[in-house]
């Protein structure tokens, strides 16, 4: 049977495994073990071709993970290196882009191995039966606090109720095919959220589960804010839900008055005992101005969304790479 040359490839992918790091220097030597012995195990195997490689996005770190990444001495370490902190996903998105034109299939994990990197095998064995885009799954979250937990089941739900498509518990853990990577390219919106936009790619999908562990150094470099605006900003790029609630409620709140107008009318044509009430003169004031400064609010987000999109500045800018 003759292949052609793509099946050729999907027999062993070059793999390249694209790890951002932002002030990462606590957990990278570690991380660079590990990951080394992953990729080597998988190459001794031929499950990954020989010249699969580590591909580190040093995000903007103010600390030595730069040169722990450059003075490796794993000649299977590469690099990319942002002149600024640009954030988790166009670190990412920057990994991405660098590695489409030098490998077949990207994984993309997080420095701090939270992720269970042994995972991997199970991406390719999906990779080459067929999948562009394998996300990973997480089995549970024991290794998460209450805050954690409870936050990332809100999140998920809301995601779900505002009709963003969304696999509940798959982070960034995920497998893309070099043509997955093409057409994401395509993408240009700022803000990025990787983890819907793969999902609507309508290449073929496939999920891995995978076990998390405790970080094993460092501190999250997600803190609450950072979570809020990351769900927000998911929410606003991919659903005008809210608007359309807003809609809805200005819709609601338009008949109401109707009715209680004529209700006014009636007691004072027909009835005439109206006392001009505090009460009813207040609340509709309090109530209205509430609503008001919620759909401010929201519009507001969504102007943001436009002004960024507009402004089309670069996600990210290379500084110095490493191949
Ligand atoms: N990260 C990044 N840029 C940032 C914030 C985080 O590249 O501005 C990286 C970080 O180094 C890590 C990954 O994104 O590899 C996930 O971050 P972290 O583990 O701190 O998040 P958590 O697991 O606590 O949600
Ligand atoms: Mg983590």
């Amino acid at each position: 049977m003759i292949m052609s040359q793509s099946e050729a490839f999907k027999a062993v992918p070059v793999l390249a495994v694209v790890v951002p790091c932002f002030n990462e220097q606590d957990v990278l030597p570690g991380t660079i073990e590990t990951l080394g012995k992953v990729l080597g195990q998988l190459i001794e195997r031929s499950v990954v071709a020989e010249d699969s490689f580590l591909c580190f996005v040093d995000d903007g770190s103010r600390d030595t993970s730069w040169d722990l990444i450059k003075n490796s001495g794993n000649h299977r370490v590469k690099g990319v290196k942002l002149s600024l902190n640009f954030g988790h996903q166009n670190a990412l998105l920057a990994g991405l882009l660098s590695v489409m034109d030098r490998c077949d299939a990207a994984i993309s994990i997080d420095a701090d191995l939270q992720q269970d990197p042994w995972a991997m095998e199970a991406f390719i064995e999906k990779y080459v039966k067929g999948a562009d885009v394998v996300f990973g799954v997480r089995r549970d979250r024991a290794s998460d606090g209450i805050f954690k937990k409870l936050s990332a089941r809100a999140f998920y739900r809301l995601m779900q109720l505002m009709g963003v498509n969304i696999i509940p518990d798959h982070a960034d853990y995920r497998l893309l095919s070099r043509r997955a990577i093409g057409w994401l390219a395509q993408h240009k919106e700022p803000g990025l959220f990787l983890r819907a936009i793969c999902m609507q790619l309508g290449l073929q999908t496939a999920i891995v589960h995978f076990d998390v562990s405790a970080r094993m150094a460092g501190e999250s470099k997600y803190s609450l804010s950072r979570m809020m605006s990351l769900g927000l900003n998911g929410i606003t790029s991919f659903s005008v839900m809210p608007l359309r609630l807003i809609a809805t409620l200005g819709v609601a709140i338009f008949f109401l008055s109707g009715i209680l107008g004529f209700y006014v009318l009636w007691r004072t044509i027909f009835v005439g005992d109206v006392v001009p009430g505090w009460a009813s003169t207040t609340l509709p004031i309090y109530f209205l101005g509430g609503i008001q400064i919620l759909c401010l609010a929201l519009i507001g987000e969504y102007v943001a969304q436009l002004l960024v999109t507009v402004k089309a500045r670069p996600r990210y800018l290379v500084e110095e790479e490493l191949f």
